[in-house]
């Protein structure tokens, strides 16, 4: 009986179009706490004082909000992408990889030798920051240095309006053409694999669905259950800094 990381290997072996979908918990091995593990940022901060209604309801939302996510950026700045990130970069290399479907909004895909235009990020990037009215977008680095110079809550040079990271908050519209790109991709792929995503975040969540049903094959790496374990191929509960290595080691030998 092959191992589930044998199992994995000869299935990314055989495929040549394969959707990469992440989540927090790709991130956590470079140092960037997820969301729901213990000791996670939910467990410091409370998800209901940053939604977008809070975001646009008062000046001290605002703060509070700038605070919370210059501490969140400040920890991605200081960060490198881990094993899992360029096992990722080396399946495009290989030429298997037909896009990454990510949750995170740390860039780290690219940085690991991603190419930018095949990492789709469905909850936008903290690397800019964009005006909510005339949508201007600006570098995020630009806009922390007038915060430590002093700026609380900064708004747009061109039209006054309010900026915010141009990450997608609880209670902001999804992306558009990130979203029906993701669905279209995940419909089109061979081999569907999640990594580090507790899948219960919407519409994303619906991704792997979308796959299998279309006939691909799903591989989840995770270190808790998700709600689709029993739809997957391949179920691995492990680090995915740990065991990815290994995958593309077996499909170097096979190849
Ligand atoms: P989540 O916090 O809901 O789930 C993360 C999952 O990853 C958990 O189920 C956990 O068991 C698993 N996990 C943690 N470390 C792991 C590891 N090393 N190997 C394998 N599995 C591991 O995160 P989510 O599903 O991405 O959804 C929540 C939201 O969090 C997303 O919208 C995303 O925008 C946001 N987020 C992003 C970052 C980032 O950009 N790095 C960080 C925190 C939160
Ligand atoms: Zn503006």
């Amino acid at each position: 009986m092959p191992t589930p990381i044998e199992m994995a290997s000869n299935l990314i072996f055989e495929s040549s179009r394969i959707v990469v979908f992440t989540g927090a918990g790709i991130s956590t091995e470079s140092g960037i706490p997820d969301f729901r593990s213990p000791g996670g940022i939910w467990s410091k901060y409370d998800p209901s004082d940053f939604t977008f209604q809070r975001f646009l309801s008062s000046e001290t939302a605002r703060e509070k909000y700038w605070q919370m996510s210059t501490e969140f950026y400040n920890t991605v700045k200081s960060v490198k992408p881990n094993a899992a990130h360029l096992a990722v970069a080396e399946l495009e290399k290989m030429g298997k990889l037909d896009c990454v479907i990510t949750q995170n909004i740390d860039g780290l895909h690219q940085m690991a030798g991603c190419s930018a235009k095949r990492v789709i990020e469905l909850h936008g990037t903290a690397l800019a920051v964009s005006c909510l009215d005339c949508h201007k977008r600006y570098d995020r680095d630009l806009i922390q240095k007038r915060i430590s110079d002093g700026d609380r809550v900064p708004r747009c040079d061109v039209c006054n309006g309010l900026l915010k990271p141009a990450t997608i908050s609880f209670g902001q519209t999804m992306p558009e053409k990130e979203t029906a790109e993701a669905m279209h991709r995940s419909a089109q792929c061979d081999l569907f694999i999640v990594i580090g995503s507790s899948l219960v975040v919407q519409p994303a969540a619906s991704m792997p669905l979308i796959a299998k049903e279309k006939g691909a094959k799903l591989v989840i790496i995770n270190r808790d259950d998700t709600p689709y374990d029993h739809l997957a191929d391949v179920r691995i509960h492990d680090s995915a800094g740990a065991v990815l290595p290994e995958i593309l080691q077996r499909v170097r030998a096979l190849s």
